[in-house]
């Protein structure tokens, strides 16, 4: 009913191998993961053997060339695992912390993490935000100073999905404190080097990944681990970044029309005053209403996809698609709580879970206001 008809059987066909792999891989194990707090890194395996993990990288490093098409329903199959906290660590790892290495690494740098990476032998890791510094991304202090063939890194990055479980990091560092915005680098940095240490950070949600505080001590990597030229990290974490956004509506939006038809039944079946609570017109109007802006998001997102897949600049429709599709699925968790009654209250609940985790959408990867901030300069305010 949501995503849009699949275009070919091609596209039918890879739906259908995500969604036996969520089926059968994570909706099982969904309380299991959040448990622990992380999921098995052996899923990132079996979904490199499946070709899941550089739908668009190129075949030369093990990817599939496809397009946007296929990444859309990749993150909105996964979407439906019942657990956000996995999509995500995924998600970073396929198209928020690979993305930059891809466009800009060395042949010697893809060979070593990218190939890696696309097998799901490695995980990676975006380290970028800071204690001091999150959206004001030119505010990062991480400093990487040159000392022979080495940087030598030390600073701190916070709130890191993924931090204990990647193999490497695509750190983003000041290399050139007088440089501006060409003072910025992108480094690869293995996490088992010295001087690394991880602090797990307890969430309010997102339960099945992890989440951490990274210090930098004395780190020293290669200065050949650089990410494209040295100074040119600030413009490639900005191209990453729409890559990270696109994603994050996506599944943000699958998970919404899930827990919306999860809410459907559930209004259906549960009885009130002799009737069930479907045959209540307030219940009906909130339901038609959440449906309509799902919907709405949902034209914008593949509006989004099709400007990718034509090969257009796609930035001021994603910051859009961000704002709008980050607010939409609070209001829709927060309405299908409502449903629930005392029950989506409960910690096993969809819409509870929902509530928690869809709260981050309008924080990371760009806050809400960072989106408006950008669309504002845009139009020339
Ligand atoms: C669960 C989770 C996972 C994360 N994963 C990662 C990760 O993998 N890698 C990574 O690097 N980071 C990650 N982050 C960090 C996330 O990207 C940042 O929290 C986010 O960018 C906001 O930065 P901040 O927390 O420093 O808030 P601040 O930048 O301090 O923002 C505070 C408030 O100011 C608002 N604000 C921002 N700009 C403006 C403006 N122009 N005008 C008015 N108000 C404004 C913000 O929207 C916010 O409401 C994660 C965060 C969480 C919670």
């Amino acid at each position: 009913m949501f995503h849009r008809p699949d275009p070919s059987s091609e596209h039918k066909l890879f739906r259908e191998t995500v969604r036996r792999f969520v089926v059968e891989k994570i909706r099982p194990r969904a309380r299991e993961f959040d448990e622990k707090g992380r999921f098995d890194k052996s899923l990132y395996l079996e979904m490199g053997e499946l070709g899941l993990l550089g739908l668009r990288y190129d075949e030369a490093y093990g990817g599939s060339e496809l397009d946007w098409t296929f990444t859309a329903i990749l993150h909105e199959e996964l979407a439906r695992s019942d657990n956000a906290g996995v999509t995500t660590g995924i998600s970073v790892h396929t198209d928020m912390a690979t993305p930059s290495l891809h466009q800009f690494g060395t042949e010697e740098l893809k060979q070593k993490y990218l190939v890696p990476a696309i097998a799901g032998e490695m995980v990676s890791a975006i380290a970028v935000t800071e204690p001091g510094a999150g959206s004001d991304v030119s505010g990062i202090r991480t400093r990487a100073v040159r000392d022979g063939d080495d940087w030598v890194i030390n600073g701190t990055k916070i709130y890191i999905t993924n931090a204990a479980t990647a193999d490497w990091y695509c750190l983003l560092a000041v290399t050139d404190p007088e440089g501006g915005y060409g003072g910025f680098s992108q480094i690869i940095v293995p996490t088992d080097t010295p001087g690394i240490s991880v602090r797990l950070e307890e969430k309010i949600g997102l339960w099945g990944s992890d989440t951490g505080e990274i210090t930098f001590d004395n780190v020293r990597v290669p200065v050949s681990n650089t990410i494209g030229e040295p100074g040119a990290g600030f413009q490639q974490q900005m191209m990453q970044f729409q890559d990270e956004r696109l994603v994050a509506c996506i599944s943000l939006l699958s998970g919404s029309e899930l827990l919306w038809q999860e809410t459907r039944e559930w209004v259906e079946g549960r009885m009130l005053f002799g009737k069930p609570l479907s045959k209540m017109q307030n219940t009906q109007f909130r339901m038609v209403e959440m449906l309509t802006e799902l919907t709405a998001c949902r034209a914008l997102v593949n509006q989004c996809v099709d400007q990718l897949v034509e090969g257009h600049d796609a930035t001021d429709l994603i910051s859009m698609a961000k704002l709008q599709c980050c607010r939409v699925v609070r209001r829709v968790a927060d309405g299908c709580i409502q449903f629930h009654g005392g029950y989506g209250y409960m910690k096993d609940s969809a819409a509870g879970r929902a509530f928690v985790d869809t709260r981050i959408g309008s924080i990371g990867g760009g806050s809400d206001e960072t989106m408006m901030h950008y669309l504002a300069k845009r139009l020339g305010f």
